[in-house]
């Protein structure tokens, strides 16, 4: 029998231990479907797009929170472009200097101080998103004069792999950035919330200090 939104997001939130929040990867999903992850006690939806974010904000609201998980240069500058930083609460996936300041100007003109993370590419990969691990001090030096946005923590993918024991290290590796910026007392960036782990290796991430996991197949089923 195929469990329901309902009985998986009751089960994922018993299990979690206490101090980690669950952000709910909805990418893909229905309102009805989001609904129902919220009544189940959902409190944080995960977006990366933003025709379906908008979409899902004019049924849902403000009955959740909504971080912005988007990972790709082009939906980052559709985040920019687009009259949508209104409704975000969170900001997880900034990975330099330009997103930094104009998402900044944005926050600006809006009157909002936005909640940021800083996206690690803790695989280094040059392909992928996110600041590679050995320039993170300096991205935070850069915008820490920026005053509508306030870092409030890291986040990262980490590569992909079949078995998620192989995602250990770069949680590892995050983490250690984390503890390391954490002890530096950086001006404008409070380390609070480690954004890391998803359906497959979030067990591992928090084993390795993750406060903050996304999750979206084990909660909503496969994607199609
Ligand atoms: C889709 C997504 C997730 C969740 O992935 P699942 O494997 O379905 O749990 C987490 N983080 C980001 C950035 C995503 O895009």
């Amino acid at each position: 029998m195929i469990s329901t939104i309902k009985e998986n997001a009751q089960k994922i939130l018993r299990e979690l231990p206490e101090g980690v929040e669950l952000v709910a990867a909805a990418k893909q999903r229905k309102p009805e479907e989001i609904m129902e992850a919220i009544e189940a006690g959902i409190k944080i939806v995960g977006q990366n797009y933003i025709g379906e974010a908008r979409t899902l904000y004019k049924t849902i609201g403000k009955r959740a929170k909504w971080h912005f998980i988007g990972i790709s240069k082009t939906v980052k500058h559709d985040l920019l472009r687009r009259n949508v930083l209104q409704m975000f609460d969170m900001i997880e996936t900034i990975d330099s200097e330009g997103i930094a300041s104009e998402l900044d100007g944005r926050c600006a003109q809006i009157n909002k101080i936005m909640p940021i993370l800083i996206e690690i590419n803790s695989g280094r990969e040059p392909q992928k998103s996110g600041v590679m691990p050995d320039n993170v001090e300096e991205l935070l030096a850069r915008i820490s004069s920026l005053q509508n946005i306030k870092v409030m923590g890291l986040m990262t993918m980490g590569p992909r792999f079949g078995d998620p024991e192989e995602s250990r290290p770069y949680f590892i590796e995050t983490r250690k950035i984390f503890d390391n910026i954490k002890t530096c007392n950086l001006f404008n960036a409070e380390m609070k919330y480690l954004s890391m782990g998803m359906t497959n290796s979030y067990k591992i991430a928090i084993e390795e200090g993750a406060n903050m996991v996304r999750i979206g197949t084990k909660l909503f089923g496969e994607r199609k």
